[in-house]
This record gives C-alpha cells, structure tokens and sequence, in this order.
C-alpha cells in the first residue's frame, strides 16, 4: 500500500457522497490512522471531523495528550496501521472501524465483536487490480520483464542478444484461497491457456478448477503456485519451508496475499540455495523492509505492496469507505459490512 500522501487522483470531490449525506455529520470524530489516499482525506475532511493520528507521531497516547478520546466515534484504518486492542480500548464511543482494505488482518475483530463496534471494509472494488498485478508478477517473473527492461535501458542489447526466458501460457497454476481475488486470477490465468487448481477450506462451485484439500498436494502439482488468501493465525506462514520444497527448483511463487502468508527466511534460503526456481512478490513480513537478500536476486520481482494501488480503484475504495461511514451514521446497512 502506498502510504504517503498521492497527488494524483481521479477526482477532488464526490457530490453523490453529499447528497447521501443530506444530514449533518461534521461533529462526529474520525480518526485516520495513516495517510492513504488524498482523496479519501479530503472527502472525510469534507464530511466530518477529521484527526490525524500521524500529526500525533502515530502515537495513541501522544494524541489522548491533545484531544479527548471520546471525540472519536469512527476509524478509518489501513493495511498499515488498523485498529488494535490498544487503540480500540482507547477511543469509549467508537462505534466503527472502516478499513481502506479488504484485508482484516490488521484489525482485532474479536475485541470489535466484544465491544459491538461494526467493522467494514474494501471489497470486490479492488478485485481486478490485485488480480492483474498477480498476473504481471508472474509475467515479470517467467518472462523476465524487470531484467530485460534494464538490459536495454544500459545499452547491453547493444553487446548481445538478451537470452531466453520462460513460457507462461499453458502452465499450471495453483491458487491458494479461491476467494474474490483468487477466483479473478484463475479466470485470467485461463485466458492463458493454464490448468487450474486451488486450495481453500471449502471446494468450490468451479468444475475446471480441480480442488485440493492439503497444500503440499497443491504446491507439488503445480509449477506456478499464488498466494490469494486471507491472513489469519491458520494462515501464518502457510507457505513453509515443506509448501517450498514441494513446489521445487522449477517452481514460481507469487504473493499478493500479506507478507505473513510466508515464511520468508525459509523463502529467501530457498531461492539462494535454488531449492525454488524464482519469487513475484508485493507484500513482505515486515513492509516495508525487505529482505537483502531478494535484492540482488534476477528471479524475484519485487513491488512495494500497490496490489490495489490505482488511481481508478483507490477512489472507489475511498468512495466505499465514505459511504460505510454515512450509511452507519444515518442508521442504514453498512454497504460491505464484515461485523
Ligand atoms: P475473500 O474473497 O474473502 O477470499 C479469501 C480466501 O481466503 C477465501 O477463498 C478463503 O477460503 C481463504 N482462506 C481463509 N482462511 C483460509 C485457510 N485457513 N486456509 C485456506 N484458505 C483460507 O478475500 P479477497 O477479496 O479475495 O482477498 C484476499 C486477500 O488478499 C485479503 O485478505 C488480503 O490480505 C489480500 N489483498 C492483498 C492486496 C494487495 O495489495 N496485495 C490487496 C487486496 C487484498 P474459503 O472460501 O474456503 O473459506
């Protein structure tokens, strides 16, 4: 995710958010966790009472020094900085946590549950753009795209023909999590001429898509193996060092899950060892630090955790967030909600 301010954006104001409003909601308290998109703060800036917990050093006990804790009704969180049990024990009146992603991980659900605040999140809106990237890690990686750009840009081509890659249409991919994005990917991936296969805790509805209900079965019949589900404690470092070894020398690993998903020292001694043929990630265990060892590697593909980062989908999620926001504030349904 990208967390600092973004200049650009597809739009400055949404008036359809402003009629849905139509009664005054600039008293309520809202706390933004991080930066995420200069849209969404301006459009929360618009319709409430805005705080910046980075103006308080990103700090909950900095902030509760200058402002009352019980002015906070609402808050908006990321993939980055959520809502945790401090911060949620903190804030008495807190009645929603309206997260800028679809991921949960960074929100402690059961203490929401407790304390019966709501908690919505991002999703489907975000779906095909972590999809694609998914896709163009794989392509980044088979096809050595990041190597061979480089490789003209230097002037090499000049010296020598750049050398073969690898094939992706017709290989065999295997999606761990079938969910929304991970349903998207298996779609794409079969315009590409790939078998598919996957494994979650429930088979799904998909005749082509063959089911696996142990990931080591998964990893060893697959050559392209993408990482699409949830974080949770089961989900921890799902991928370990046995999911690796099954997936062998020749093996892809994508990741557009959350960094946890993998145990990445066991990634990183894999690809120095060879034990796995190569990596496309966008999501680390500690973002956003990345291991030093990935850097010098030519068959990982790195990005800075921008799964969902366009302009076009970073409006919408914004736009989702808002009106979760108005609609629990105006007595409604949530529009996506999760608690
Ligand atoms: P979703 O529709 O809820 O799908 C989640 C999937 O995770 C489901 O298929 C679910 O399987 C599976 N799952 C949950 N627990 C599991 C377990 N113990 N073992 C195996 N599978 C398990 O969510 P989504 O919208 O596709 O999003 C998926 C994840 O992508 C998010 O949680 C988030 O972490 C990540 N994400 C990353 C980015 C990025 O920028 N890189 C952006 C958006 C989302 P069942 O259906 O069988 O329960």
């Amino acid at each position: 995710m990208n967390h600092q301010p973004t200049p650009q954006t597809g739009k400055e104001k949404n008036p359809n958010l402003k009629k849905i409003s139509g009664i005054t909601m600039e008293s309520i308290g809202v706390l933004m966790t991080c930066p995420m998109h200069k849209y969404l703060e301006q459009q929360l800036e618009t319709h409430f009472n805005l705080f910046r917990l980075w103006h308080c050093n990103s700090s909950i006990t900095e902030f509760l020094k200058t402002h009352q804790g019980n002015t906070i009704r609402a808050v908006v969180g990321d993939t980055n900085i959520g809502a945790d049990a401090e911060l949620i024990a903190s804030f008495p009146n807190l009645e929603i946590v309206a997260s800028y992603s679809v991921g949960l991980d960074k929100i402690d659900l059961r203490k929401c549950e407790e304390k019966g605040i709501r908690v919505a999140n991002t999703p489907d809106v975000l779906t095909d753009d972590v999809a694609d990237l998914a896709i163009g890690l794989i392509l980044g990686v088979l096809r050595r795209i990041c190597a061979s750009d480089e490789y003209v840009r230097i002037g090499k081509w000049k010296d020598a023909d750049f050398g073969l890659a690898t094939k992706f249409s017709g290989k065999s991919v295997g999606i761990v999590g079938l969910g929304r994005i991970g349903t998207a990917i298996a779609k794409r991936a079969e315009a590409f001429g790939c078998s598919i296969s996957y494994f979650s805790r429930s088979q799904k509805p998909f005749a082509n898509y063959k089911f696996y209900s142990n990931i080591i079965d998964l990893a060893t019949s697959c050559q392209i193996l993408i990482v699409a589900c949830a974080l949770t404690e089961e989900t921890h470092h799902i991928i370990d060092r046995e999911v690796i070894d099954a997936l062998g020398p020749k093996g892809i690993l994508i990741n557009i899950g959350r960094g946890a998903h993998v145990d990445e020292t066991e990634l990183v001694s894999a690809l120095l060892e060879g034990r796995l043929g190569g990596a496309g990630l966008d999501v680390y265990e500690n973002e956003p630090e990345v291991p030093e060892e990935l850097l010098g590697l030519g068959n990982v593909v790195l990005q800075p955790h921008v799964g969902s980062d366009t302009v076009e989908t970073s409006d919408a999620m914004a736009d989702l967030v808002i009106s979760n926001l108005m609609a629990h504030f105006s007595n409604k349904p949530l529009l996506t909600p999760v608690i």
